[in-house]
């Protein structure tokens, strides 16, 4: 398999940035679907992936985090989760064998948006059906792995595991450490790469994504470090959401995020991009760092905070009580 090859063969790999935030410079509109341009905007399709591979990127998400029917059914799109899907990795199929050297594609599923049983009214097979049709989609279209992300949810994970094992798909998945240093549903950095390697069919590769902000993230992957040998991913946000001029603008530098790649990968992650924010000019800069630095030992929480600005709260989250529940999603 292409992933688990490149990264025997170079011990890291860039992943690509942000999605949403690329599409809202092109004109999307807030609250509007992204994927329903892999059939009406594809040449901003691949404009968006191109930026990523001609950054340095060596492994790029398809435009399809919401395409699964339970969130195209919001815009009644329900019946086109196949096709969206497959157009969305067949566009980045295509730029990807272009690259002239070799660049994986890997599928994205984000969240159902619903919250799964007990708590909830989704049940298991519901979220797998669901997961499952995306994911033959993406198949189809041509993704190497299908890439699971921004999931807070241990029932959800499990559900996109069995989905990925229908569809004969290696997979990697990560969640969003945004609560307090867990995720939203109370799962701790140490308990997904354990919780990863009981799966039937296990992720290839765990780590966290999109979350609070850079510091937040090395802290998660520190946490899940040591665990066991599932290679680790960090897909942390360029800095902190600021409202500026009427939109969203993330305040983390290209510096910043070429100091954020070299921690990561010092903390333990081995395949390292970014979420929200992040550019393909942030990219650059993160590749030329992680690139011109050897690995070093991991950081202290000390250096993480005086590099990268300080965490979100005091703990990591491993210790003591969940904190109290949020509502409220995000994008990858
Ligand atoms: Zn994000």
């Amino acid at each position: 398999m292409i992933l688990t090859d490149l990264l025997s063969e170079r011990g890291w790999l860039l992943a690509d940035g942000a999605t949403g935030t690329a599409l809202f410079n092109m004109g999307l509109q807030a609250g509007d679907p992204p994927e329903l341009w892999n059939d009406d905007r594809p040449g901003d399709i691949r404009a968006l992936y191109r930026g990523s591979v001609e950054a340095g990127a060596d492994l790029f998400l398809t435009n399809s985090f919401g395409g699964n029917a339970a969130r195209l059914k919001l815009h009644d799109a329900q019946d086109r989760v196949r096709a969206l899907n497959r157009a969305a990795a067949a566009l980045a199929r295509e730029v990807a064998d272009a690259a002239g050297r070799p660049v994986v594609v890997a599928g994205s599923m984000g969240p159902t948006g619903e919250i799964m049983e007990p708590v909830g009214a989704l049940s298991h097979a519901e979220a797998v059906e669901m997961f499952h049709e995306q994911a033959e989609g993406l198949k189809e279209g041509g993704a190497d792995v299908l890439w699971l992300e921004t999931i807070s949810a241990e029932e959800e994970y499990r559900a996109a595991a069995e989905a990925a094992k229908l569809a004969g798909m290696p997979w990697c998945g990560t969640m969003s450490f945004d609560t307090a240093g867990r995720t939203m549903m109370g799962v701790t950095a140490d308990r997904l790469p354990r919780l990863a390697a009981r799966l039937d069919h296990p992720p290839v590769a765990v780590g966290a994504n999109c979350g609070v902000g850079a510091s937040d993230l090395v802290r998660t992957v520190l946490g899940m470090a040591g665990q066991n040998d599932i290679p680790l991913i960090a897909k942390g946000n360029a800095g902190i959401p600021k409202y500026v001029d009427g939109h969203i603008h993330y305040d983390g530098t290209p510096a910043l995020m070429a100091e954020y790649a070299v921690m990561a990968r010092n903390a333990g992650a081995s395949i390292i991009g970014g979420c929200c924010g992040t550019t393909p000019t942030h990219l650059r800069e993160m590749r030329a760092a992680l690139e011109a630095t050897p690995k070093g030992p991991p950081p202290t929480l000390d250096e993480v905070a005086a590099k990268l600005g300080g965490f979100s709260s005091e703990a990591d989250g491993t210790g003591g009580a969940a904190p109290a529940r949020r509502r409220g999603r995000r994008r990858g």
